[in-house]
């Protein structure tokens, strides 16, 4: 541990400029195509022919996103990074500049932020993103966090929430509701040991993979209609891609991917486990409508990547809406709905305070 007379340091200690130097030494060698990053009033990068630039932005707040009590600095640091990455591998696009604003409690250990940033680099380095700039502040309060994620896409390739047509196939990478599981798992034990199954699962919820290789390729062979990364839950992100689209959709309950973990820890309540798929969120896989023509070739990609891909329902004219159908009848869809920020749910009335902040933490999105 780092200590100054005796204590351990904290990040007042350094001040802004000491910890933008901090950040800035422990950067490995920029791309060619980046003329200025960190330390000037702007980063600078060069902009390639023929491509089309995407930015998305992410803020996370300490005990309303996520909670020291069950994420490590250095997952979050991950997270933090990765979740902004499944935004652009939902357009079918490569994410390659990052900018971190911090607000920080001077009482934080410098520790606590070198795990952020150990975890933070090193996902970028894994998807190819260099860290341009930022900004850093004190914080009165908690530690706050915002991502923004500039990428680059072909044009004609990039893949929108608005192209779903009726007729479509509906298909879902790897598996879901694994992430809900995983939260629910560390808030219930939150000591003692975790089996084999559980231990997926928790990775799931605190070290999700974007998936933007798969993204990317589903886009750049114009496979797709329109694609979404479930965030919020299948759903809810379901539901953005009718609305946008102006189309409804069928979705087969028993198709539903499951993995064996969830399986595992769900047992017999076969029920619990399609809930937990259809409106669990941040499973950060990616849900897309492709013209039935591309089945093939869309099945075939599916053998092919590690995580596979399910067809799980059909994009139908926006009169039908969306509509389940369970292994015994239609599903009534009242009682779910996927995760809103400001506790808005249908069929639920009023949650108390601490059930709110339940929900809340460890919600990303
Ligand atoms: P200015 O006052 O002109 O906004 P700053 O002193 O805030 O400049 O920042 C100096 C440099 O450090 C800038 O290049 C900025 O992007 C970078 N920077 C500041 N905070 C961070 C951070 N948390 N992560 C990465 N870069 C940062
Ligand atoms: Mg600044």
């Amino acid at each position: 541990m780092n200590r100054l007379n005796g204590r351990p340091v904290k990040i007042r200690d350094l001040g802004e400029f000491g910890l933008i130097a901090r950040i800035k030494n422990r950067l490995p060698t920029l791309p060619s195509s980046v003329i200025k990053g960190i330390g000037d009033d702007a980063a600078v990068s060069a902009l390639p022919t023929g491509k089309q630039l995407l930015t998305t932005v992410d803020l996370l707040i300490e005990g309303v996103h996520f909670d020291f009590s069950f994420l490590s600095p250095y997952l979050l640091g991950r997270k933090s990074l990765s979740v902004n990455v499944s935004d652009i591998a939902a357009m079918g696009a490569t994410p390659k500049f990052a900018f971190l604003s911090l607000a920080i409690p001077e009482r934080m250990k410098i520790e606590t932020l070198d795990d952020f940033f150990k975890g933070f680099l090193e996902t970028a380095a894994e998807y190819g993103i260099s860290l341009l700039g930022g900004d850093t502040s004190a914080s009165p309060g908690v530690l706050f966090i915002n991502v923004t994620l500039l990428g680059e896409g072909k044009k004609g390739k990039l893949v929108f929430r608005h192209g779903a047509k009726p007729g479509d196939d509906l298909y879902v990478t790897g598996t879901l509701g694994d992430s809900l599981l995983g939260l629910k798992i560390a808030q219930e034990k939150r000591k003692g040991r975790v089996s084999r199954e559980e231990k997926y699962l928790l990775n799931r919820h605190f070290n999700p993979t974007p998936r933007v290789r798969e993204g990317r390729t589903l886009g750049e062979k114009r496979l797709v209609h329109s694609m979404i990364d479930v965030s919020d839950g299948l759903l809810s992100d379901l539901g953005h891609i009718c609305e946008e689209s102006r189309v409804g959709a069928r979705l087969w309950v028993e198709r539903l991917p499951l993995s064996r973990s969830l399986r595992a820890a769900a047992g017999k309540r076969e029920s619990a486990s399609w809930q937990m798929a259809l409106q669990g969120g941040e499973d950060y896989e990616l849900l897309f409508s492709a013209s039935p023509k591309n089945g093939p070739r869309i099945q075939a990609l599916g053998r092919k990547w590690k995580c596979g891909i399910t067809r799980i329902g059909r994009i139908e004219p926006a009169e039908s809406g969306i509509v389940i159908e369970g292994p015994s009848g239609l599903v009534d869809l009242r009682p779910f709905k996927g995760y809103d920020h400001f506790g808005g749910r249908r069929g639920k009335k009023s949650l108390s305070e601490k059930e709110k902040r339940a929900e809340r933490v460890g919600a990303w999105k």
